[in-house]
C-alpha cells in the first residue's frame, strides 16, 4: 500500500480520552497497542509521524477544584500528557518502532527537551517523535500544541484522532438526527462556530495551510485510512 499513502510527514494528535478507551481513567492497554500497531505499519511504509498526546484521561486544567489556580492546574495537565507520552513510546518500541519523546517542559531523565531541528532529524531518520507537555504554557490545549508543532515541523496534515467519528452539525449525543460533515472549509468551521478544536488550534492550522482530518481512533485501521487520504473517513477541514 506504500504508493497509496498520500503523506510523507504528518502530525497525529491523540486525545487522552481516546487513549482511555473503555477504562474510566488512565490508559486502556488495548487502545495503546492498537495505536502502536497502526503507527508502526505507517512508519514502516516510510511515513514520518509526529505525535502529540493529550492528558485529559488523567487531568484537565479547566476541571480542577476551586482554589487550585488555573495556571497550576494547567501545569498538572501538561505533566499528565508526559505520562501518556512515555507509555506510548514504550508501546511503539515493543512493536519495533524507534521512538523519541521530546517534552516542552524539561525532564531530562525521561525524555529529550523539545528541540525543533532535532525533532526533524529524528523524523528524517524514521523515528516516531512524541511531543509531551503540550506547548509548555498554561492556558493552551494539546490541540494547539499539535497545531504549533505541525507548523514547526512542516507537517502536511493534522490528524485529530478522537473518540467521535468526526464533526457533526449538532451534538450527536443529544440529537439522534445529527449529520456528520465529510468536508468543511476553515471558513465554515469558523463562521458556523463548529467544534473541531479550540479556536487557537484551528487558526494555526488555517494560517499555515495544514488540513485537519478528524476521525475515530477506536475504529481499527483508521490511522492508515487517513494516511491514504480516504475521503470517507471522518471529517476533513481544508
Ligand atoms: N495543557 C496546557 N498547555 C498546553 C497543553 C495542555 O496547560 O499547551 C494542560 C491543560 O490543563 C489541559 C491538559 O494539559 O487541560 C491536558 O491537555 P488536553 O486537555 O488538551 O488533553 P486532551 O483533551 O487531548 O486529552
Amino acid at each position: 500500500p506504500q504508493s497509496s499513502l498520500q503523506y510523507k510527514r504528518v502530525m497525529l494528535k491523540i486525545s487522552g480520552e481516546a487513549l482511555q478507551g473503555g477504562m474510566g481513567f488512565g490508559i486502556d492497554p488495548k487502545v495503546l497497542h492498537s495505536v502502536a500497531r497502526e503507527v508502526a505499519a505507517a512508519s514502516l511504509h516510510g511515513v514520518q509521524i509526529a505525535i502529540v498526546v493529550g492528558g485529559g484521561n488523567y487531568f484537565r486544567g479547566v476541571n480542577a477544584w476551586d482554589g487550585l489556580e488555573r495556571a497550576t492546574a494547567d501545569y498538572v495537565g501538561m505533566l499528565a500528557t508526559c505520562m501518556n507520552a512515555i507509555c506510548l513510546q514504550s508501546a511503539l518500541e515493543q512493536v519495533g518502532v524507534p521512538t523519541r519523546v521530546q517534552t516542552a517542559i524539561e525532564m531530562r531523565e525521561i525524555a529529550e527537551p523539545y528541540i525543533r531541528r532535532r525533532a526533524i532529524r529524528h523524523l528524517e531518520r524514521g523515528r516516531v517523535v512524541i511531543f509531551g507537555g503540550g506547548t509548555g504554557n498554561p492556558f493552551f490545549t494539546t490541540d494547539t500544541a499539535a497545531a504549533l508543532r505541525a507548523a514547526e515541523i512542516d507537517a502536511e496534515a493534522f490528524f485529530k484522532a478522537t473518540k467521535v467519528d468526526g464533526v457533526y452539525d449538532c451534538d450527536p449525543v443529544t440529537n439522534p438526527d445529527a449529520k456528520l460533515h465529510r468536508r468543511l472549509s476553515f471558513r465554515e468551521v469558523m463562521v458556523q462556530n463548529l467544534k473541531v478544536m479550540d479556536e487557537t488550534a484551528i487558526t494555526l492550522c488555517k494560517e499555515n495551510n495544514i488540513p485537519v482530518v478528524v476521525f475515530n481512533l477506536s475504529t481499527p485501521g483508521n490511522i492508515i485510512r487517513a494516511l491514504t487520504g480516504d475521503p470517507d473517513i471522518g471529517t476533513t477541514v481544508d
